[in-house]
């Protein structure tokens, strides 16, 4: 047995040093085809079993031509970080040790790294120090827990106790979300019962910035208990909301203000960058992600909550009383929907202690830089039209026509294909405001000035090719 574990390590080991030194040369999009995946991975249910390191070797066998250069330094698609070597070997120790994170007893080292790692979280992010922290699988689970604080807080204070008697027959609260909210907020919404067509949506302008004036004009239509959520760091531009008017005219309701902050809370953590999320600290809550501009393994989110009882009594398993912490270290699972879960705290403390406050704040300007490089590189070329100023590390670019156009649209799409089967980097493609859009997000710690203009490069390549064949 001992025997069989060391093999099946040695085995992973080899393979991941193999993946990690390959990586600048590996094409970032996967070669595999779902068939050839469906054939490798395939076969009958095992009868009988095979010995681990067998398996290991069968398993990258299978899974290596599937697998996408998203912990490289050339890929630009969705949002999506690089696994930090110090969070790889964190987290390859977080299963060999088999803690089960539920709880302070279950695993004293987990739930204090937690508690340690969250106090660290909060004073790089410049959040209220009173915060609570829960450590989630991303930023759409740590939604879903700020906003069932969101909801239950502001069902007590109107006299409903939520977790004694449920959502029906509550008062109803009002839900106000910018036009250009990430998907998320609506699925988390969605989760704690509030459904798409009963959220006051909120204009946006064209960078995609939640309109204040439009907001406190929704706000003075409706009564009672009110919820606000603005975004910080939308997908396609990087823009923030304009936290400081949001968060006067939601508090002057007693209303509670919700941040998603996936990546863009981020910003707060740079000083070249902190302006753009100033005000956002006036919330109630913030969802973020480690697993995108920290570059902790996935899964990993971390959901914020001013009102650490309201989390709190949200979140634990013995609904009306709040149980006692072990010297102000409290189980992690009252932070968070599951009871056993992974020991979710020793990765991000060890990426933060990698990284450290001045090489994120590092990292974080590094990556918007380079996405100002990587966007001035392709305007330069006549028909290729970035539609955003680059404030953060997004960025969305098209092609023909800046407007709309079924032609420029076409153009856009053939171009990210063809930038894609050329290998040299991968981006993604979207619609935005009605128009199709090349995404660009900078976010792989990887990634240099070589990186940025090979690929911009390899776009405009993609970009003449198409103009010389049609
Ligand atoms: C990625 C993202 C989310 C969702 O985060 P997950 O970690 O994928 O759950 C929410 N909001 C924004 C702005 C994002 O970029």
């Amino acid at each position: 047995m001992a025997a069989d574990l060391s093999a099946a390590l040695d085995a992973a080991y080899a393979c991941a040093r193999r993946f990690h030194d390959a990586r600048a040369q590996r094409r970032p999009n996967a070669a595999a085809t779902v068939e050839w995946l469906l054939d490798a991975f395939g076969g009958p249910t095992p009868e009988a079993g095979s010995d681990s390191r067998t398996v290991i070797e069968r398993l990258v066998t299978a899974a290596d031509p599937g697998l996408t250069g998203s912990a490289g330094a050339r890929f630009f698609g969705w949002v999506i970080g690089a696994s930090h070597p110090a969070g790889v070997a964190a987290d390859w120790l977080t299963s060999a040790w088999g803690q089960n994170g539920a709880s302070y007893h279950s695993s004293p080292a987990n739930a204090v790294a937690e508690h340690v790692a969250a106090r660290w979280l909060v004073d790089i992010l410049r959040l209220p120090p009173e915060c609570a922290v829960g450590f989630t699988t991303g930023a759409t689970m740590a939604q879903v827990v700020c906003i069932a604080a969101a909801r239950n807080e502001l069902l007590r204070r109107a006299g409903w106790d939520v977790e004694a008697d449920g959502m029906f027959g509550a008062p109803p609260i009002s839900v106000c979300v910018g036009d250009e909210a990430h998907a998320s907020v609506f699925l988390a919404l969605r989760y704690l019962g509030f459904g798409e067509r009963r959220l006051i949506r909120i204009a946006a302008d064209a960078s995609g910035r939640m309109l204040d004036d439009s907001l406190r004009a929704a706000i003075a239509q409706v009564n009672g208990p009110l919820l606000v959520i603005a975004q910080a760091g939308q997908l396609n531009t990087g823009a923030f909301d304009p936290f400081d008017a949001i968060a006067d005219a939601t508090h002057a309701r007693d209303g509670w203000l919700h941040v998603d902050g996936a990546f863009g809370l981020w910003a707060r953590a740079c000083a070249a960058t902190a302006h753009r999320a100033a005000g956002a600290e006036r919330a109630d809550s913030w969802g973020a992600d480690g697993h995108k501009w920290l570059q902790v393994p996935y899964d990993c989110g971390y959901a914020f909550v001013r009102d650490a009882a309201a989390h709190r009594r949200a979140m634990t398993t013995s609904a009306s009383y709040l149980p006692p912490s072990v010297n102000g270290v409290i189980d992690p699972s009252d932070t968070v929907p599951e009871l056993s879960r992974r020991a979710r705290g020793f990765a991000t403390w060890a990426v933060i202690a990698a990284l450290g406050r001045r090489g994120i704040a590092e990292m974080i300007g590094r990556h918007c830089d380079l996405a100002r490089r990587m966007a001035q590189r392709l305007a330069r070329h006549d028909g290729v039209h970035v539609l955003n100023d680059v404030e953060l590390n997004q960025f969305i670019v098209r092609f023909g026509s800046a407007g709309s156009s079924a032609a420029s649209d076409e153009a856009t799409r053939r171009i990210i294909d063809r930038v894609q089967t050329d290998g040299v980097c991968f981006v993604g493609g979207a619609t935005w405001r009605g128009v199709a859009v090349m995404r660009v997000s900078v976010i792989s710690w990887p990634t240099t000035d070589a990186d940025v203009d090979r690929s911009a490069d390899a776009i405009i390549d993609a970009w003449h090719g198409f103009q010389r064949e049609s």
